[in-house]
């Protein structure tokens, strides 16, 4: 039986962008979309799923390129105004990724990963995200980096009916913050190699379950934390089982020095020496990439290596804003011509407020208004997604792409009147302001609720597992 959702302000994708279509209708199929558009007769013989989407926007899900689900809540109120760092990391506001989240991490113990993944996954999926990118488990966090731990939350990922590419991560080495505010690295006695097998088999072995709802993904952890053998091994997998892969890199002034003094290049001359740029390969954060983080810094043989080899850039604007720290800039990226995605880190997990700090923190670093539009910045969110992923069936509402769609409420005093959909979604709209979520055609959550996670005993279950969690702590 055919459904179709009729009515709505429909965000259609025509002739390569966005387009809104008022009073569309949208047809589904099993898990895909058949047709979009307007004057569609619909049948009225009970014979077709009929929704009504007066009083909203049908939009594409967001395709989120970024994300941790099981150590980041703990972090919430705890490393985001932390003072018990040295000055130095102060002044360059990384004292919370060499010593604060690291000492969180490591007292985080499995049931409590578990524990939070269900709550953040529910939480992807309440706030619009219908493909996440889940970039797990980091070798250092608790325990030796057991491959199970992926597996159980991939499966969680699964029970909420989300889409998601799970990139377990690994790494050769190891950093933290002295106490006089250096930051060492110290090798795993293995160099993590057999973190890496076990990521790569669970990588070739998981890929494509659950009716191509799980999807994997090579995670080097971090650009300096892996050696470049690691690093030119990971593409040879990559590129001989048709993998993406997806590296943190451009996250601070002491990534960027590191690499270098250690290889004596840039961190894109690295990443290309390596071979991991690619039309495949996504770049998490991006912010620090040139000495000063400023992108128009960037050599033009630089410019030219991200852009020609098609490699994305995954942005976490709010994640790094509240520290202090700024993307200088999204407008200066696209302008270069390199390819663009969003993605929310950490907590809240709701991409319509990365998407709105995008926005904003472009125009504050670029002094303009006329840069980051609100129609530029969904499309990051959504196609900018999906084509890092190789996806051109994700990130878009049109005949033959999967029904992964959102509903989103504008019958609310916060929308009237909406003239521009994109303004509205971008400068105004919350993650609260999303009604139904589909994945695959099938409804996933439901007048704002999530079906397959029940929210109370969801968040005791955090509560109880953050006091234990907070109690182990060791700055
Ligand atoms: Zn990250």
């Amino acid at each position: 039986m055919k459904t179709y959702i009729e009515n709505g302000t429909v965000i259609a994708w025509q002739n390569g962008a966005h387009r809104v279509i008022e009073g569309g209708v949208v047809v589904i199929e099993g898990d895909v979309i058949v047709e979009v558009g307007s004057g569609i007769a619909v049948p009225a013989d009970g014979s077709a799923r009929r929704i009504d989407a007066r009083g909203r926007i049908v939009m594409p899900g967001f395709v989120n390129t970024h994300l941790h689900v099981t150590d980041t809540l703990y972090t919430k109120g705890y490393l985001e105004e932390s003072t018990n760092i040295s000055a130095q990391a102060k002044e360059t506001n990384y004292g919370t990724l060499y010593r604060t989240l690291p000492a969180v991490r490591h007292a985080v113990d499995p049931e409590a990963q578990v524990i939070a993944a269900e709550c953040a996954f529910a939480e992807l999926a309440r706030t619009g995200s219908t493909t996440v990118v889940e970039l797990g488990y980091d070798y250092e966090v608790g325990g030796d980096g057991a491959i199970a731990m992926t597996e159980q939350v991939a499966q969680v990922a699964m029970a909420t009916g989300l889409r998601c590419y799970s990139g377990p991560r690994f790494r050769a080495m190891h950093y933290g913050h002295a106490p006089g505010g250096k930051v060492w690295y110290e090798k795993y006695p293995d160099e993590g190699r057999r973190r890496f097998r076990d990521c790569v088999d669970f990588c070739t072995g998981w890929d494509g379950r659950y009716d191509g709802r799980l999807r994997t993904m090579l995670a080097p952890g971090q650009i300096d934390t892996c050696d470049p053998e690691l690093l030119r091994e990971t593409r040879r997998v990559a590129s001989a089982h048709r993998l993406p892969i997806q590296v943190h890199a451009g996250q601070s002034p002491n990534e960027y020095e590191r690499i270098r003094s250690e290889y004596g290049m840039s961190t894109v001359e690295y990443m290309q020496d390596t071979g991991l740029l690619g039309p495949d390969c996504l770049i998490g954060h991006g912010q620090v990439m040139t000495r000063d983080g400023n992108m128009a810094s960037l050599d033009p043989s630089e410019v030219a290596a991200l852009r020609d080899s098609q490699t994305t850039v995954v942005h976490l604007p709010w994640v790094k804003a509240r520290r202090g720290g700024v993307i200088n800039s999204i407008h200066k990226y696209r302008q270069l011509g390199i390819r663009q995605s969003l993605g929310t880190d950490t907590f809240p997990f709701d991409m319509f407020n990365d998407m709105r700090m995008a926005a904003t923190v472009c125009r504050i670093v670029e002094h303009s208004v006329d840069v980051a539009t609100s129609a530029d910045v969904f499309a990051m969110a959504t196609v900018g997604g999906a084509d890092a992923l190789g996806r051109p069936d994700l990130g878009r509402l049109a005949a033959g792409c999967k029904a992964d769609i959102v509903m989103v409420r504008t019958d609310t005093f916060k929308a009237a009147p909406a003239y521009d959909p994109f303004m509205f979604l971008v400068l105004s709209a919350t993650g609260d302001d999303v009604d139904r979520v589909m994945v695959d055609g099938k409804t996933i959550v439901e007048n704002g609720r999530v079906l397959a996670v029940d929210m109370p005993a969801a968040v005791a279950r955090l509560n109880e597992a953050a006091r234990r969690v907070r109690s182990n702590i060791v700055t």
